[in-house]
């Protein structure tokens, strides 16, 4: 099957899951009666609240015989190399914005990288149908942020489709006012490009994103740059200068389907899936055939840029709140977090009753039940 890897760039709200939502529904994978169950981008519960992401989903939907991977991008400004990693495994964008609200500053970060990157964008405005909409204006103000942005010629040239993700239509013609998705899946796999993969048969994948599964453990997830990985097959996983990190058996191969994962057998350069079976490997490593000697060239993760000890509460107020009581549940709670969180490190003190905690600013978000 072909195969689009595409990322969606979206400020909160301008209708990025309303979106996914009608191209999974519409794509031929649900029955006409079937309610597509849960929210594809938008799972993670700590991450709803906090408005942003931390990993980055994926959806997957089949137009014509070609499969279309959808990556959602992190609303935040950076986690070091994290966005670039996550746009190293497409080959396009969908830049959708708010047809009265027009392009939001928030994007403008992960949008200028996708610029940067060679990616070509296609525009999606959308919420047309609302009576404030100024799709042509916006449309404009697209073009002009494009200009701001640095876009060459190629990207200046962009598709553009006037949507109502609600009604669940797209158009090329900023008059229309119903139809279906059609015309946005087909700009899509005519714009972008088909994966490059490298000629080479052996398997290698840049680890994009890490997880913590409680029945599968350490889960990486990227794009397969080359040959094929089966489950129970040997790997290894090379760190960025090309030492071993860790020798280990793929345990599962989950590739995406709609809006969930499934195991398959195996997968195939090109396409986006998510490997378990791994102790010690993490993102920006890169997981290959033993006889792969060099990593896959990456931006280091970026070291952390705040501390904090964590102990138990000794005040006078002690036992009058909070859950985690004894230094075994603190120390459970953080190395948790710290097995599916890489902006995190936690370190105990020599006498183990306390635990620094090393991460980049996002410790007030971050709740401790
Ligand atoms: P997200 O934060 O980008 O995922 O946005 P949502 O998909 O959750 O949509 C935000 C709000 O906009 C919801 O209330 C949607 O129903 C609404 N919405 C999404 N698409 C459209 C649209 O095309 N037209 C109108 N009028 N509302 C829309």
């Amino acid at each position: 099957m072909d195969i689009r890897n595409i990322a969606i760039i979206a400020h909160v709200d301008h209708g990025k899951t309303t979106l996914v939502d009608a191209l999974l529904r519409q794509s031929g994978q649900y029955r006409d009666n079937q309610q597509v169950a849960e929210r594809v981008m938008d799972s993670n519960d700590q991450e709803r609240e906090r408005g942003i992401t931390i990993l980055s989903k994926c959806g997957s939907v089949v137009w014509k015989d070609t499969r279309i991977n959808i990556v959602d991008t992190p609303g935040h400004a950076d986690f070091g190399g994290e966005v670039e990693r996550i746009l190293s495994m497409v080959d396009g964008v969908l830049l959708l914005v708010d047809a009265s609200e027009g392009p939001m500053p928030q994007t403008k970060f992960v949008t200028a990288k996708a610029l940067k990157l060679g990616l070509r964008p296609v525009v999606v405005v959308n919420k047309v149908d609302k009576p404030d909409a100024r799709p042509d204006e916006v449309h404009d103000e697209v073009f002009d942020l494009f200009v701001t942005l640095e876009a060459n010629e190629e990207q200046l040239d962009f598709p553009v489709l006037f949507a109502s993700a609600k009604g669940g239509w797209a158009s090329r013609d900023s008059s229309a006012r119903s139809g279906d998705m059609s015309a946005l899946f087909d700009t899509v796999i005519e714009h972008v490009k088909a994966p490059t993969v490298s000629e080479s048969s052996a398997f290698k994948m840049l680890a994009t994103t890490l997880e913590s599964d409680p029945f599968l453990g350490r889960i990486l997830t990227g794009r397969i740059e080359s040959g094929s990985v089966r489950e129970n097959m040997t790997v290894q996983a090379l760190h960025r200068d090309g030492t071993r990190a860790e020798r280990t058996r793929i345990t599962k191969v989950l590739a995406f389907r709609g809006t969930g994962r499934e195991g398959v057998t195996e997968a195939h350069a090109g396409d986006i899936v998510a490997l378990s079976g791994f102790s010690t490997a993490t993102v920006a490593d890169t997981i290959c055939d033993l006889e792969v000697t060099e990593a896959i060239p990456s931006d280091p993760v970026d070291p952390p840029t705040l501390s904090m000890v964590f102990s138990v509460n000794d005040s006078p107020l002690v036992g009058r709140s909070g859950k985690k009581v004894t230094s075994r549940l603190i120390r459970a709670r953080l190395m948790d977090e710290a097995e599916g969180n890489v902006a995190i490190r936690v370190t105990e003190t020599e006498n183990g009753d306390a635990f620094e905690v090393a991460g980049r600013g996002e410790f007030a978000a971050w709740r401790a039940d």
